[in-house]
């Protein structure tokens, strides 16, 4: 007999024995429109056996890859600098074992507590940063921490020019203006994605994919709906732009599944998932 493990779809290898770390980080607490976040990395879980563990587009397969599925983070729900402290610390630990993290929300302020391990690691650290929303504002109603937010904290670690922003197109006229002086910002789409990832070689790169990049059309199960995202197609084209980049460390962050009823965001997520970690060496 064996125990009811439940992993993502072929992320069943032994932590000694794996490369790539997965975990959960189930933070909705600071979701400023319709919450759900939280339940994203256990519906991708169950959703993920609706998955080829094949790859066409890479040709490579999640059977070969060696990721390890650590399940998801406890954390305290109700304080969002005690949940980003337990992120940063899970995510140290992974790296001083020698593991590349891959976490999934959450909201995309999870992001800030991995960031803040990750950066520790490599100080030269890059921010490939893919969502519909600039996420620069200095506070949200007047709160430091928020998803709103999280993309200016990040700024604050790692400095001028080191957040690649694309396919942004929503945001205050202020982080716009903000974005100009201190970010690389590609608005709109991801026709950029090769140019960006040109200037990101040999750069240890974080990519941080909010999936509300994606159109509302074909990705409707997320908290802030922004109307004229990319395509599944799109996204996919821009993550192959990505696979020379030395990425050290990525998450996906915002699917809210009962947002949509019919599954297909979660699918989609699963399905980003699946490339990103193919995508990673
Ligand atoms: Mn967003
Ligand atoms: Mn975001």
């Amino acid at each position: 007999m064996n125990k009811n493990v439940y992993t993502f779809l072929g992320c069943g290898s032994a932590y000694e024995d794996s490369r790539v770390a997965l975990f959960g980080a189930p933070f909705d607490g600071t979701c400023s429109n319709r919450p759900g976040t939280r339940f994203a990395s256990s519906a991708m879980r169950a959703e993920s056996a609706g998955l080829e563990t094949y790859s066409p587009y890479q040709d490579r397969d999640l059977a070969d890859a060696a990721v390890f599925d650590c399940g998801d983070l406890e954390l305290v729900f109700g304080s969002a600098v005690r949940s980003l402290e337990q992120i940063r610390q899970h995510t140290e630990r992974l790296l001083n074992d020698g593991k590349l993290p891959v976490m999934l929300g959450g909201e995309h302020l999870v992001t800030l507590g991995a960031v803040q391990a990750v950066v520790q690691r490599w100080p030269d650290l890059h921010v490939l940063h893919l969502d519909a929303h600039a996420d620069l504002r200095e506070d949200y109603q007047g709160e430091r921490l928020s998803h709103a937010t999280v993309m200016r904290r990040v700024w604050e670690l790692v400095g001028d020019g080191r957040i690649f922003q694309l396919g942004i197109r929503s945001g205050e006229r202020s982080e716009f203006a903000f974005a100009r002086s201190h970010t690389a910002l590609y608005p709109f789409d991801l026709r950029s994605a090769a140019e960006a990832a040109e200037r990101l070689r040999r750069k240890p790169v974080y990519l941080s994919i909010d999936l509300d990049v994606l159109d509302s059309g074909c990705f409707p199960g997320t908290g802030t709906p922004e109307a004229g995202g990319v395509s599944f197609r799109e996204l996919m084209e821009a993550l192959l732009c990505f696979a020379p980049l030395q990425i050290v460390g990525c998450d996906l962050t915002e699917l809210s599944p009962m947002l949509d009823a019919s599954g297909a965001s979660t699918a989609a997520a699963c399905k980003v998932l699946r490339e990103v970690l193919l995508l990673l060496r």
